[in-house]
């Protein structure tokens, strides 16, 4: 609301009145059981709705609970906001080109995801201690609603799609979709690692990724991906 609030811009504010009418016509044709589920799929209706929208906070107060004791309502409050996520593209089986653009072409048209730039894909030889084909390789930025578990495991539904078979570890595989970075998240849990733990000493993942996002900083390592590389 910051450039709004300096210019009084009526074009660079919400238009609230259509804000109303959305939630009003949403809440009218959906019914939810938990006032949880309308909150989540109303912030998922704003984001679709207002392009220019970044991040939401929305309360749903429920006028009547069966409780049994005096009060006015009960409500839940939930901040939604997009992430900005970078993920490495990469096969080395079949119609390699065709996997990685299905993948690619699957994340955009996810309600919880936004493809913000695609890099070049890259030729690569293969890495590990596995003989195989040669690798395609690139990188995509995008802003995300989902959590990085859930990032995660729509990745994993990407791969399973594509006929990937968990085999050899490093093996040859039809499609590999990792999380590179999520904002500037560091965690450690078992199945999910971010920033992903090998990118810094990786060509095949650094290069693409400088093509799209040379600028942006590795939070862990405090260098540039231009200065990674
Ligand atoms: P590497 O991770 O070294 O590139 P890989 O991509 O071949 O190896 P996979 O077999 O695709 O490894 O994944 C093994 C597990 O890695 C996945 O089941 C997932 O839980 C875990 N994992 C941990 N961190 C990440 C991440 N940042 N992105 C994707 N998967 C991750
Ligand atoms: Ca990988
Ligand atoms: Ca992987």
């Amino acid at each position: 609301m910051r450039k709004a609030g300096i210019t009084d811009e009526l074009s660079l504010s919400i238009d609230y009145a259509r804000v109303c009418k959305i939630i009003n016509a949403y809440l009218k044709e959906n019914t939810f059981k938990l006032i949880e589920s309308a909150a989540e799929n109303l912030a998922l209706v704003l984001f679709a709705n207002f392009k220019e929208l970044t991040e939401v906070s929305i309360t749903v107060k429920k006028p009547w609970a069966p409780i049994g004791l005096p009060m006015n309502h009960v409500a839940v409050s939930i901040h939604r906001k997009w992430h900005r996520a970078y993920i490495a593209l990469g096969s080395n089986m079949g119609d390699k080109l065709a996997y990685l653009e299905n993948a690619v072409e699957a994340i955009k048209n996810d309600v919880s995801c936004r493809i913000i730039r695609i890099s070049d894909i890259i030729l690569t030889e293969p890495y590990g201690p596995v003989e195989q084909d040669e690798f395609m390789n690139g990188c995509i930025m995008i802003d995300t609603l989902y959590t990085p578990e859930e990032l995660l495991s729509f990745l994993q539904r990407l791969e399973k799609a594509a006929n990937r078979v968990r085999e050899v570890h490093w093996g040859p595989r039809t499609l590999d979709l990792d999380i590179l970075l999520y904002d500037d998240l560091v965690t450690d849990n078992e199945e999910l690692v971010i920033p992903h733990p090998e990118m810094h000493k990786r060509e095949f993942v650094l290069e693409p990724l400088k093509q799209i996002a040379p600028n942006v900083v590795h939070p862990v390592l405090k260098q540039r991906i231009r200065d990674l590389i």
